[in-house]
């Protein structure tokens, strides 16, 4: 691709390029890579997000029992689940649940403790087919950790879409350009996803130092002034300069962006827990242990 760029537009500086890892079972139902966490990718820079993994395209066969992952607690931040194929069901003991497909987003925020489960839906593991997810752990800020749980279905239809030059954008949390996502966050969060509909350039500004992150989730890319991606790939943008972000990708290339204020408190994350010291870590364990985070509601009413 050669790519004329604009000699007037300030572009932001790369600060890393995270490659993606090694795939590991996450349940028997989420084969993922983990794109980022505070062991690859230093936690103030990644501000306010913490962890993601990646479910890349999987064809799981028909099955009579749901695949997934059982019964476990977290405590202090949200996950938020991106459904790109299949189906996920969710259900957790602040009564919380529900199956979001293809598009949709569920966005939980566990705060001062919930137990919850996540597993394929019925329906997807009846039929089979491909599977490709996103799981991504938001943080709190430490005056929210203890809050009471919340619980958001965000279908992909309710997503306003805008036009980034090549790419149709969808806006899943915060401002752009002239629109608003639907999420509720907790801290000033900007998060879209991206597909290009014709091989060309996106290009849009954030707000100067903010905390950006940019995840190929389709086909390779061109970011900035030359910088090749491929599919899997994360690039963290330098906080510390300003300046758009371009990104050049043929027809099909999808890329999910997360933007937010950094925090600026310490991040202590250990296991399903993500607290700002070590001793709020044992009382979470403590916590879980001694039922405080409740329990899951019966069977019946799974997705
Ligand atoms: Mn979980």
């Amino acid at each position: 691709m050669n790519r004329q760029l604009a000699s007037t537009e300030s572009l932001q500086a790369i600060a890393q390029v995270v490659a993606p890892r090694e795939t590991h079972w996450v349940g028997d139902g989420f084969h993922v890579s983990t794109v980022f966490s505070p062991y690859l990718v230093d936690a103030q820079t990644l501000s306010p997000f913490v962890l993601m993994d990646h479910a890349a395209p999987r064809t799981f066969p028909a099955a009579k029992r749901p695949r997934g992952v059982g019964e476990h607690p977290h405590r202090g931040f949200e996950t938020v689940t991106f459904a790109y194929q299949g189906e996920v069901a969710h259900r957790d003991s602040h009564g919380g649940g529900g199956t979001i497909g293809s598009g949709d987003v569920q966005w939980m925020t566990a705060a001062a403790g919930v137990v919850h489960e996540e597993f394929h839906s019925k329906n997807f593991t009846a039929s089979g087919g491909i599977f490709e997810m996103v799981q991504l752990w938001v943080n709190l800020p430490a005056k929210l950790k203890m809050t009471a749980p919340r619980y958001q279905q965000l279908l992909g239809t309710t997503f306003p879409t805008l036009r980034l030059g090549s790419a149709q954008a969808r806006l899943i949390a915060g401002p752009l350009l002239d629109k608003h996502g639907p999420a509720k966050t907790n801290s000033p969060i900007t998060m879209f996803d991206m597909e290009f509909t014709e091989d060309g350039e996106a290009t849009f500004a954030l707000d100067e130092g903010t905390t950006t992150l940019l995840f190929m989730l389709r086909d390779d890319a061109t970011v900035q002034d030359g910088q090749a991606i491929s599919s899997g790939e994360l690039v963290v943008f330098d906080r510390s300069t300003a300046g758009s972000i371009r990104l050049a990708a043929e027809n099909g290339a999808r890329a999910l962006i997360l933007n937010g204020e950094p925090l600026n408190e310490p991040v202590v994350a250990h296991g399903p827990f993500v607290m700002n010291t070590k001793a709020e870590i044992a009382q979470a364990m403590r916590d879980y242990q001694n039922g405080k985070m409740g329990q899951l509601p019966l069977k019946e009413s799974a997705g």
